[in-house]
């Protein structure tokens, strides 16, 4: 029986940056900021990719929409290998593939009205033309929850939370399956970011969308995604169904990030785990398991040896030697 794709599969993903330097501006090395990521997205699914700054899951983002070419590793979409297109085959990938930005004050055209920045991709991609624009824009306000009458003005008379969901119209505008939502809601004051999240779920079960959903913040995704990806510089050190993931994480770093989420419930206790020390550069990261340097409960064996995304049960992999001993069982859990 032939097996149906994911819609989106990423294998051993890496992007390394040249660093110049010298008189001659010769290479002198390299930051390693994806060093082998791999996951996949099925049809209607959201996938978190979360962890600190830096930490690689925006260049995860950038390799997926072609925006910088991957230096190893496979983009597969739908069954088609998409990371090795020449630019002249992007075309119809930029259509079913759609971003929100961070930044919803700077990712809209101050000088365009929203209707012509909605109007935008269906018109690039030939989707509408003549009357039909009006209505197909005036379809992707209702379906963002701006009233019609908006389409007649500027960006900056909109709220953050307004122009985001402009944002979010213009991505839904060609049609796509997968909308990568790179720290989408992350400028937003906290009610808005609720609002958004809530649209953006909506979306997904009315559409039947898929999201990568990328974020430093993992309270947000708890409320929006299916699964979970932790990153910690430049590799997945833990992967799992969200409920699987908040109730039981594995990873030492998915605990201390977990740690400093709040609990709703007063009555419940959750120890914090403070981390100790700044992520380490990229451009030498650190040998063995690449937490070493942070982790509370490293050994010997942490720093030579590299730890491998392995399958602890349930679907979830973590990529820590603790999994391997009982000792685990003495790690704090979370609440
Ligand atoms: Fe910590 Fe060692 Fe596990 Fe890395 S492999 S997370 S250093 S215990």
């Amino acid at each position: 029986m032939t097996r149906t794709p994911p819609l989106l599969e990423v294998n051993a993903l890496k992007k390394h940056f040249p660093l110049r330097g010298g008189l001659l501006g010769g290479i002198t090395g390299q930051v390693y900021a994806l060093d082998g990521v791999t996951f996949s997205i099925e049809k209607g699914e959201t996938l978190s990719l979360v962890g600190e700054s830096g930490c690689g899951k925006s260049t995860v983002g950038k390799a997926i929409l072609r925006l910088i070419d991957p230096t190893d590793g496979e983009v597969w979409l739908d069954g088609a290998r998409i990371d090795n297109l020449p630019a002249s085959q992007l075309r119809p990938l930029r259509r079913r593939i759609q971003v929100v930005f961070q930044d919803p004050f700077s990712s809209l055209n101050p000088r365009m009205r929203v209707r012509d920045i909605i109007a935008e991709p269906l018109r690039n991609f030939g989707l509408a033309g003549g009357g039909d624009v009006d209505d197909r824009v005036a379809t992707l306000m209702d379906t963002v929850r701006l009233p019609r009458d908006a389409m007649r003005r500027f960006p900056h008379e909109f709220s953050g939370g307004q122009r985001q969901r402009i944002g979010i119209a213009r991505a839904l505008a060609p049609g796509a399956d997968l909308i990568i939502c790179d720290e989408a809601v992350s400028a937003l004051d906290v009610s808005v970011k609720a609002q958004i999240v809530n649209l953006l779920s909506d979306l997904q079960d009315e559409l039947g969308l898929a999201l990568l959903f990328i974020s430093h913040d993992l309270a947000i995704v708890e409320h929006l995604t299916h699964r979970v990806a932790v990153m910690y510089l430049g590799k997945i050190v833990e992967i799992a169904e969200r409920r699987t993931l908040f109730a039981n994480p594995r990873h030492p770093y998915t605990r201390a990030l977990l740690s400093a989420v709040p609990v709703p419930d007063p009555t419940a206790r959750r120890d914090r785990i403070i981390l100790t020390g700044d992520v380490p550069s990229p451009i030498s990261p650190p040998s063995g398991c690449r937490f070493h340097t942070r982790c509370p409960y490293v050994f010997d064996r942490c720093r030579t040896e590299e730890p491998l995304l392995r399958d602890v049960g349930e679907g979830q992999k973590a990529a820590c030697h603790l999994d391997e001993l009982p000792a685990l069982r003495m790690l704090p859990q979370a609440a």
